[in-house]
């Protein structure tokens, strides 16, 4: 699989957000409630202040598609650490920038070997960890 969200996020490179959220109205919100399947432009109108009188039908639409999705249960994942450069400063995180610990970003081999060691452990679901550093970062990563 290649992931790419850069890629993604460039397609938004000229789109005016403030304008399109201004523009949002009721009816666009009742609109996007009814719709079967939902738009990356659906989802940001979701996020606009003509969305605030909608919390609670919201609230209701995505409980019942976490229901459909995934059921009543609860899901583990394994973490799997691929790096932990990071040019933030989140406080909370160990992986902020002001933390004087060593620095790794595994290779695509390690990577595969670290996978191959949980499938073989049972795991099935794994979450990618990264930290947010251009230079360093897996942009595009292949598993
Ligand atoms: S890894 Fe994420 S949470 Fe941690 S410092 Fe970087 S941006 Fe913040």
């Amino acid at each position: 699989m290649n992931l790419s969200f850069s890629k993604e996020l460039a397609r938004f490179n000229n789109f005016d957000f403030q304008s399109f959220l201004g523009n949002v109205n009721r009816k666009d919100i009742e609109r996007v409630l009814l719709k079967e399947s939902l738009s990356e432009l659906d989802f940001l109108s979701l996020l606009s202040s003509s969305a605030l009188d909608y919390l609670e039908p919201l609230a209701q639409r995505a409980n019942n598609c976490t229901l459909s999705n995934f059921g009543r249960v609860i899901l583990l994942y394994t973490p799997l650490y691929i790096s932990n450069y990071c040019v933030n400063d989140c406080e909370y995180c160990g992986f902020h920038s002001r933390n004087v610990a060593s620095r790794k970003k595994l290779t695509t081999q390690e990577v595969r070997q670290q996978v191959e060691i949980l499938e073989d452990m049972g795991h099935k679901r794994l979450l990618l960890e990264f930290g947010e550093e251009s230079q360093r970062a897996c942009r595009q990563f292949l598993i």
